[in-house]
């Protein structure tokens, strides 16, 4: 029996080049840990409509629950064909496999771009309620227009959700530096954040020896442009933290930097980089893989520590070395972050990177 079940979802646009690279360094990495990993091909976006007749088609869920995790490339379902069978996957996998945490770590690195060279920050971002309405219902949408000239949002914020992603970040923030930073607009939302707010300080009480401080949405914003240094965890709902995670990329070289991974309290988990399937550089050898590899390196971390797997960390490890060697060197690294190279120079030069550690 294989040491892990992971799953490939390539997604759409540049999903097709970033995904199958990140199996590719991957694979070398668990080859060269001595690692036995059965790699599963599961159909999801727009080439699954061609093929199967749903962008989510009938099996998708079924194959992803005999998995230990699955990397998942962006998908661009904003150009889906408007048919029913063409819908977004992105809520459904995340409700699914109830997927409340996704941490996005923004970090700098030397020469490519950065605005400070020593940010190593990461944001928490709830995944499944908040203001995104194709996501916090169960039926419908949480938008909805009761005449031509009027639109309401409605956003979801639960004591249970809240305290579930907080948990989540409170455990992240025990591994780092034991401090967390909740963000929210409770000045304004007073119930909503409010209760966000709330929820996150009785599940801190758990944690005496992390020290939790509070900032205001708007004021993050200033703030994480000017001090980012002076945060390590970050947690809040679902859009402020869509909204500052790509804030954050833009702080170390822009979304091609920005790696993530959906967690829940199941033992499964999802590599899923921050960007869109940014279909303007599609195919053309430009994309900037970091994000996406990163992604499927955390999730290796992630499972290494989660199931107790030190060969698991092993190859985590064995690809950041990779990753690392790759990024030091503009040949190596794409034009998005200062580089002389297109995206098979970098993918190249991270698999040299990993045989020469
Ligand atoms: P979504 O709403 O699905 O997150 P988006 O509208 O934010 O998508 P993206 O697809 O993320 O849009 O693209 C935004 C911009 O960032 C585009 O110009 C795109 O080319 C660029 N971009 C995104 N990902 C990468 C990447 N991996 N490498 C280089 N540039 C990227």
């Amino acid at each position: 029996m294989a040491d892990l079940r992971i799953g490939i979802l390539e997604g759409d646009d540049i999903g097709h080049e970033i995904v199958p690279a990140s199996v590719r360094i991957a694979r070398a990495a668990a080859r060269a840990e001595g690692l036995d990993i059965d790699w599963v091909e599961v159909p999801i976006g727009r080439r699954a409509l061609d093929t199967h007749g749903h962008t989510m088609p009938d099996g998708t869920l079924e194959t992803l629950r005999g998995l230990d995790g699955w990397i998942l490339g962006p998908i661009g379902h904003a150009a889906y064909p408007k048919v029913p069978e063409a819908i977004n996957p992105h809520p459904i996998l995340r409700k699914q496999f109830d997927l409340f945490a996704n941490v996005r770590p923004t970090r700098s690195f030397p020469g490519i771009g950065a605005l400070y060279d020593d940010i190593d920050l990461v944001i928490v971002r709830e995944n499944n309620e908040g203001f995104q309405p194709d996501r916090n219902v169960v039926a419908g949408s949480g938008e909805f227009r009761p005449t031509e000239d009027m639109t309401i949002s409605v956003r979801v914020i639960t004591r249970e959700g809240s305290q579930k992603v907080v948990r989540a970040a409170l455990e992240l923030a025990r591994a780092r530096n034991k401090r967390l930073t909740l963000v929210h607009k409770n000045t304004v939302f007073k119930l909503g954040c409010g209760l966000f707010v709330e929820s996150a300080y009785q599940v801190a009480q758990e944690y005496p020896d992390v020290t939790v401080d509070e900032v205001i949405v708007d004021t993050m914003a200033m703030r994480l442009v000017r001090d980012p240094q002076s945060f390590d965890t970050i947690v809040t709902t679902n859009m402020f933290g869509d909204i500052l995670t790509d804030e954050a990329a833009g702080l170390v070289g822009g979304l091609g930097m920005a790696p993530g991974l959906c967690i829940g309290r199941g033992s499964v988990a999802m590599a899923q980089a921050t960007h869109g399937s940014a279909p303007d550089i599609a195919g053309q050898n430009l994309a900037n893989p970091f994000a996406m590899i990163e992604s499927t390196r955390m999730l290796f971390d992630w499972l290494g520590n989660h199931h107790g797997i030190a060969p698991v960390l092993d190859l985590s490890r064995h690809m950041k070395r990779g990753i690392d060697a790759a990024l030091a060197d503009p040949a190596t690294r794409t034009p998005d972050i200062r580089g002389t190279g297109t995206q098979q120079d970098m993918i190249e030069g991270i698999l040299r990177g990993m045989e020469a550690a």
